[in-house]
């Protein structure tokens, strides 16, 4: 089973970390992928992609089962999630269980994402439920069947969802980086990727 958690990681955080840790205790077998985006598709960073991609090797680097992913640094263009799928299955087969990681906030953004309905054809998706949230399913995953053991996704390639009870953190990139903004000393961050930060002064002209 190969579990993907993408994100933007602009930068990694401590919600991140206990993110990948509940992930490997629900899904013990697994590989655990964390794939950071080359190219935003929605977004800009005011940080480079080679910032982002070194502050979460120091965060996750020495955790065991995780691999940090470059599959979308070998890509030009935005890093769409299909692409990234269809290049994982031609690794991986098409027999190999895949588990998408998505949040609150990416779930809500799905319909508008690039060629959303092929989505579940490629994948199993994991939604990460924060607790006391109740996140809808996007239409572009309504046919998806709502399973709630991770264990018998271990045989399942693709199409089926389930949801993740996780704590509420209170914590986002947004959050760090107006932190940094405001001068504060104390980040929700790893201190490898703390003193990182103060190295090369990143993240000081967020508006
Ligand atoms: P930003 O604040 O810049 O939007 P973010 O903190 O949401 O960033 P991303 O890199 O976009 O970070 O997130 C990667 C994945 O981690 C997403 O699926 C997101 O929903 C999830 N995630 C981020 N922070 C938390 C958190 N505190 N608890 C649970 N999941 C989180």
């Amino acid at each position: 089973m190969q579990v993907l958690f993408g994100g933007t990681f602009d930068p990694v955080h401590d919600g991140h970390i206990a993110m990948v840790d509940h992930l490997r205790v629900t899904f013990p077998s697994a590989t655990i992928h964390v794939i950071p985006n080359n190219r935003p598709p929605h977004r800009n960073s005011e940080v480079s992609a080679h910032h982002r991609l070194e502050m979460l090797q120091l965060a996750m680097s020495h955790l065991q089962d995780i691999r940090i992913n470059r599959i979308e640094f070998e890509r030009p263009g935005p890093s769409y999630t299909i692409d990234t799928l269809n290049g994982l299955r031609e690794l991986f087969g098409n027999d190999e269980s895949f588990v998408l990681v998505l949040g609150a906030d990416a779930i809500r953004k799905m319909d508008f994402w690039y060629r959303p309905r092929a989505v579940p054809l490629l994948c199993n998706i994991c939604i990460l439920n924060r607790a006391g949230e109740r996140v809808d399913i996007p239409s572009v995953l309504a046919e998806m069947n709502e399973i709630s053991d991770g264990g018998l996704l271990d045989n399942l390639p693709s199409g089926y969802l389930i949801r993740l009870q996780t704590p509420d953190l209170f914590v986002s990139s947004t959050l760090v980086r107006s932190l940094i903004t405001k001068g504060a000393k104390q980040l929700p961050v790893p201190p490898k990727v703390a003193d990182y930060l103060v190295k090369y002064n990143l993240y000081q002209n967020t508006e």
